[in-house]
């Protein structure tokens, strides 16, 4: 029996969203299924970061994922939030989620990208989480001074994306693939990030990105070359069990801190108990 209590626990997200920012999504059809066997294979409890506008094609698929993980919102349309849309779409994300019957405490912006007055939106629509603070991308932010581990922020906990290499390098598939074999080297960080087409084969990815609008240089292309398929699933399973741990979802994690710290002020009352009689 594997003793929980001195156990790692990481925390595994995925974000569901169309491939490739394309209105396609061969991978929530081809990988996901594959990647939810894989979870279960593995004991891995995940948050899945969705992209609501699926509930329209993919309810029961959804529905299905919600009975064994969760589910937290990935915004309504997956558009990069910006101060006119960012109420809108937290706000509409978490109603699509009420709608179809899912408890959803978390978001992760798009691109990592928050808005102005971000957090109080996300407050003020029931969230009580987030994922969307990443140290660095050219271009996009840098906050390089963050912290690598969940704090309260505004009143809403931040679980931060880490990085493999400080600054620009985050704990996500991508750059595992990305800098295969170098990144063998790293060891799993507090949480990970995917997205199923990742896992998608070359010649799916390829045919995928010639469709898709030409959009601004981004990493895409170099990824489409290296590593795909059958290396990927190599590639993310090594990367994941390299340590002992167990991988569990935002929530199940934030529940486990609670727990915890029931546990540690209960000890304290009891050696308090004892000091005074
Ligand atoms: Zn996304």
């Amino acid at each position: 029996m594997e003793n929980n209590s001195t156990l790692k626990h990481r925390i595994m997200t995925v974000d569901l969203e169309n491939d490739l920012r394309s209105e396609r999504s061969v991978s929530i059809d081809v990988a996901l299924p594959k990647l939810l066997n894989f979870f279960d294979d593995h004991k891995i409890k995940t948050t899945f970061f969705t992209v609501t506008k699926l509930w329209k094609n993919y309810e029961s698929e959804l529905k299905e994922i919600s009975k064994k993980h969760e589910l937290a919102s990935h915004s309504h349309t997956h558009t990069v939030l910006n101060q006119w849309n960012a109420e809108f779409e937290i706000k509409t994300s978490m109603q699509k989620m009420k709608e179809y019957g899912v408890k959803c405490s978390g978001f992760r912006a798009p691109r990592f990208v928050p808005a102005a007055d971000y957090f109080s939106y996300l407050k003020k629509h029931g969230y009580t989480y987030d994922s969307s603070l990443a140290t660095y991308f050219p271009g996009r932010y840098k906050h390089l001074d963050l912290p690598q581990k969940p704090f309260l922020n505004k009143g809403i906990v931040e679980f931060p994306i880490p990085t493999l290499l400080h600054p620009s390098i985050n704990a996500g598939l991508s750059y595992l693939k990305l800098m295969h074999p170098a990144s063998k080297l790293f060891n799993p960080r507090y949480l990970f990030y995917m997205h199923p087409w990742e896992l998608l084969e070359r010649k799916q990815l390829q045919k995928i990105n010639k469709e898709r609008p030409a959009v601004i240089p981004s990493l895409i292309p170099a990824l489409l070359k290296r590593n795909s398929g059958k290396k990927a699933w190599e590639i993310l399973e090594d990367y994941l069990f390299k340590e002992e741990g167990k991988w569990i979802g935002c929530r199940d994690w934030l529940e486990r801190q609670k727990e915890r710290q029931r546990k540690r002020q209960e000890k304290e009352a009891k050696v308090n108990g004892q000091l005074h009689f």
